[in-house]
Parts: structure tokens; C-alpha cells; sequence
């Protein structure tokens, strides 16, 4: 691995011409590079974000783009460890490496290449996981309990891609800016001739007074101007093809998709095997490899991945982490006219997406603390009416006769609403070696964590997972993978499954 750094962006012919596998830019002063005498850079840089790492793949060939924020570029580390960083200009300082508390380092690496990788659960998480795992040559086994993948969340039939952000740099900000540009590179890059997505635009709504505070506040981010911007109610009606009465905040790259159709692509690679029917039941370690049981059969592997969404407190070994479930539910409707023409995605308090093959998605509704999955009348009802309170006169002009049913599902949420995504720490053995923050959270202990063997978790990805899996997805393969890390240290703190036992047991919880 060659790691080249430059305090400013180099121009293109540099960057074609650079010789290294990972080329770092710091991007000052929130602006894009000037990249326009090359179509293929230029254009990469259309998600490009100032919240927090750009890691951009496969836009220059064997080598991976790194744009960062000035904050991100004075901590290199975060993302590349102690590797051995070629700055081609003057280097930009490095902060300190802050001392880390024990449950969140990550576990002692072995340096081996990983033979062979079951992931469980073949939603968007899965899927992802596997995909990056492949495109690093290694073997992946993925078991899911369905007879079809995508049959659980990532069920929907048009779901949407965009950034539901603070105006404030809180950490679900950051993972939200940082995994919307990473979706739609890999949307675009697995479906690209596909007609099971579109870049129609999302437009966001002043629905209510908080609402317009935030998209008010978001539209000052003049930095950001390529990936939203505020408008009128009259510019909205234009772009949405249809009256809009609110004024609101528009994300030109939005788009919205057809899970089923993207999962289904991302496990299409010869290095992944799909074993559907496959309900897990347990998971040993044999102390050289994982042996997963299933009712239909044993598979073997050097690592595991748990990416069971809301069926996570049914899953071996993570069954107790304490997570939170969603019941939602989405209507579909036939077009009719005026709603036909409806241009881009709609979301407010609800959504409604452009017609797909005469078909308008709309919903969704959610149910928290009620985990179950049949659908149900009530919420239809429900979603016809969020319907009507977010654009009478779409909800006026689309067909609801006949018996068009939508996909009911359960989200898989933690308490800070943040996904869960790292190595796992043994619960049992947590709540033993830091019993001691019951006491006291702020008690000093240097007990290193004690980890399950290569053990993963992917999940509770909540209402976002189109937006977040991916990312959470790059960042465990390049875990396994003892490579570069693409989410800050802050994030990492911020989703790592352990501080979830952490949090209990300063609770005096068990
Ligand atoms: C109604 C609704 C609308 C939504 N709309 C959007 C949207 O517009 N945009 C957006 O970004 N997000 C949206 N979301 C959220 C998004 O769909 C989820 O965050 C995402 O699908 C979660 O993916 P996942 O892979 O973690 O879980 P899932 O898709 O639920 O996948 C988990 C998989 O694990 C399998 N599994 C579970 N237990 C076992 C076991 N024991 N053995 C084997 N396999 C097992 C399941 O069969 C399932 O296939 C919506 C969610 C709902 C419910």
C-alpha cells in the first residue's frame, strides 16, 4: 500500500500521472477542486461533502480518491493508522492520537487475510457487507431465513436515497452526508443501466415550523449548494411537476430505488454464495473458525457478519444486544393523471415517489415498540392520509381501487438512533470486567475488551439503511480486511456495538 497525501488538490494530469493506491486531498477553505478539464474526476466529485471523509473507489483505476475537510486531514490516523503517509507537499500537521477507552479500540488484528465469510441476513447491510468483502477477493457465504433476499426492510418498492441532516455537525450528520455520497457511487456503479432506480430528485418540505427552521438554516450552507439548496413553493411546483404548496429544501442527486433490485445486484458476484431457506440457529467458535447452524445445514467460516436487521433478538451471540424495533408500513397506488407526472420524490412527515412502471410508493408509517410484520388496514388508512396532508392534490388524482398491497416490516433502531456496526465484545464478560462504572461512568479501567474471534455486526440502520448500510458495509470489510478505515474516529466511537453493554451497564442494567 502507497499512501499519498497533498495539502491542496493536485491538478488532474497529477492525479492520473500519481503512483500510489490511496491518494489523500485536503480539501480547504469547503471547496470542490478545480477537476473540469477531466470529465471522469470531475464528475466523481458531485456527492463530494464537507462533514467528513469522501472515500471515493474505482474512479481511477487500482486506487482509491480520499477528499477531506481540513478537520479530517489533521487526523490521518483515524482512517490510516500508523501506515506510512508520502505527503507530495508541505504535510499539514497531525493532531495527537487521543487516548481511546478500552471497549471502543478495535480488537488485536492477526494480520491474516480472512479465508471465509458468512454474513447472515441478506438485507441492504448484508448485501453490502458481502459485495465489499468480494470486491477484496474474498469468499462470502450469506444465509438468510427468507426464500428471497431483501424479503424483510429492505423489502419496499421504492425507497429513498437522500440525507435527512441537522444543520449542526452531529455524528448521525456526518454518517448521513458521508454515507449518502458512498450509496449513490456504488447505486450508480451496480445499477447503472438499470431502470429500478432514478436520480429523480428528492424535495423536502417545510411541513412544520421545526422543518422550515432546519431546511432554512440547511439552505445557508452555501458549501453545499451542489447537494441541496432551498426553494420556493413556486420553484418546488416546477421541479416537482405538480402543485407544491410548501416551500422547501431540494437534493437535486436524490433518487429514489427498488431495494429487492439493488440487493439482488450486489450479491450477484462469483465470490458469493446465496443460501436462502436458511434460518440461523446457532453460532460456535471452534477456536479456528465459526461453525453456523442452520436448519437445513452447518457452514463454516473464518468470520461472521450478523446483519439481521429487527430479527437481530433472535440471532446467537447478539441476541442481547439492547436494540429497538419499528413496525412500518408503505401503500402503493396507480397513477392517474396529475399525479403521473410528478417528477421528483416528495417527503415531509411522509413521502411519495415519482410513478415506477405506473405505480406511486407512499408512506410510511411508524409504529415504535411494535415488532411485527403483517399488514394491516389501519395502516394503510393511515398512509393515504399522510398522503393527503402532504400534497392533496397528488392524494386526489391517484387510483386506490383494486387491491394494491404495500410491504409491511420492522426497523431495527438503537437508542441514540445511531446504526450498530463494528467488532463484538463478549456481554457476559463486559459486565464482569467493567462492573466498576456502575459505580461510577467515569472509573479508570485498563482491562483490554474482551472480544468474541472475528465477530461483526452490521445493523439497526433504522429509517436510513439505503443511506447508511453501504458505508457501515466498506467500513467492516476494511475492518476484516486490515485496511484503511473509512468512517472518522468519532463515527467509529459512535456506532460501535459495545457501547450499547457500556450503556447498560453504567445503567446497572443486565
Ligand atoms: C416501511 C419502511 C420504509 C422505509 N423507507 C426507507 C427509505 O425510503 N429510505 C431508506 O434509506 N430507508 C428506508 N427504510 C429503512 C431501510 O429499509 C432499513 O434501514 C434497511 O432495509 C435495513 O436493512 P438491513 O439489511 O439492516 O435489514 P433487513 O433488510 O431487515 O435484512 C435483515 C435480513 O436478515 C435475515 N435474517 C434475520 N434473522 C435471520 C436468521 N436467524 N437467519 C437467517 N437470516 C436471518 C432476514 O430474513 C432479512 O432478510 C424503510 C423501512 C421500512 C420498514
Amino acid at each position: 500500500m502507497n499512501i499519498l497525501a497533498w495539502n491542496t488538490p493536485p491538478n488532474t494530469a497529477q492525479l492520473w500521472a500519481a503512483d500510489g493506491s490511496d491518494l489523500v486531498i485536503c480539501l480547504a477553505d469547503k471547496q470542490l477542486p478545480d477537476w473540469s478539464d477531466c470529465v471522469i474526476l470531475s464528475s466523481a466529485l458531485a456527492c463530494v461533502q464537507f462533514a467528513g471523509a469522501n472515500v471515493l473507489k474505482n474512479i481511477l483505476p487500482n486506487k482509491t480518491l480520499w477528499l477531506m475537510p481540513v478537520h479530517t486531514a489533521t487526523q490521518l490516523h483515524d482512517y490510516f493508522g500508523s501506515r506510512d503517509i508520502h505527503w507530495q507537499t508541505k504535510p499539514i500537521p497531525q493532531h495527537h492520537v487521543l487516548p481511546e477507552k478500552n471497549w471502543f479500540r478495535q480488537p488485536e488484528k492477526n494480520h491474516q487475510q480472512p479465508e471465509h465469510v458468512i454474513v447472515i441476513g441478506a438485507g441492504i447491510a448484508g448485501a453490502a457487507t458481502a459485495r465489499e468483502l468480494a470486491a477484496r477477493g474474498v469468499h462470502v457465504t450469506v444465509l438468510d431465513a427468507a426464500n428471497a433476499p431483501a424479503s424483510a426492510a429492505s423489502g419496499n418498492r421504492q425507497g429513498l436515497l437522500y440525507a435527512k441532516i441537522s444543520p449542526h455537525p452531529t455524528p448521525q450528520t456526518e454518517l448521513l452526508l458521508c454515507g449518502y455520497g458512498y450509496a449513490k457511487r456504488l447505486l450508480k456503479n451496480t445499477l447503472s443501466e438499470s431502470n429500478n432506480w432514478q436520480e429523480t430528485g428528492v424535495l423536502h418540505l417545510n411541513h412544520n415550523t421545526s422543518e422550515t427552521q432546519r431546511n432554512t438554516q440547511l439552505a445557508q450552507h452555501v458549501w453545499h449548494q451542489h447537494l441541496y439548496h432551498g426553494v420556493s413553493a413556486s420553484q418546488a411546483s416546477e421541479l416537482a411537476g405538480v402543485l407544491v404548496e410548501q416551500d422547501g429544501l431540494f437534493w437535486p442527486q436524490g433518487a429514489w430505488v427498488n431495494p429487492p433490485a439493488w440487493v439482488a445486484k450486489l450479491l450477484d458476484n462469483p465470490l458469493i454464495q446465496l443460501k436462502l431457506n436458511h434460518h440461523v440457529l446457532s453460532a460456535q467458535f471452534d477456536g479456528n473458525n465459526w461453525q453456523i447452524h442452520t436448519q437445513n445445514g452447518q457452514f463454516s467460516g473464518s468470520h461472521v457478519v450478523f446483519c439481521g436487521g429487527a430479527s437481530s433478538q433472535n440471532l446467537p451471540i447478539i441476541q442481547d444486544l439492547p436494540l429497538q424495533f419499528i413496525r412500518g408500513q408503505t401503500s402503493i397506488a396507480k397513477t392517474q393523471s396529475n399525479s403521473g407526472s410528478l417528477k421528483v420524490a416528495l417527503s415531509g412527515a411522509s413521502y411519495v415517489s415519482p410513478a415506477w412502471d405506473g405505480i406511486h410508493c407512499f408512506g410510511a408509517t411508524f409504529l415504535p415498540n411494535d415488532a411485527h410484520d403483517d399488514w394491516r388496514e389501519s395502516d394503510e388508512i393511515a398512509n393515504r392520509q399522510a398522503l393527503k396532508d402532504l400534497n392533496n392534490n397528488i392524494y386526489q388524482s391517484v387510483d386506490f381501487s383494486g387491491s394494491l398491497k404495500g410491504h409491511a416490516a420492522v426497523r431495527c433502531d438503537a437508542h441514540d438512533h445511531l446504526p450498530v456496526v463494528g467488532a463484538l465484545g463478549e456481554p457476559n464478560l463486559m459486565r464482569k470486567v467493567y462492573a466498576k462504572l456502575a459505580l461510577d461512568k467515569n472509573y479508570r479501567l485498563d482491562t483490554p475488551c474482551p472480544f468474541y474471534p472475528n465477530a461483526f455486526v452490521n445493523t439497526a440502520h433504522g429509517s436510513r439503511g439505503l443511506t447508511t448500510a453501504p458505508i457501515c458495509a466498506a467500513y467492516i470489510a476494511a475492518l476484516i480486511c486490515d485496511e484503511p478505515l473509512v468512517l472518522s474516529k468519532n463515527l467509529q466511537h459512535a456506532l460501535n456495538p459495545n457501547r450499547l453493554i457500556i450503556r447498560q451497564i453504567v445503567r446497572g442494567l443486565n
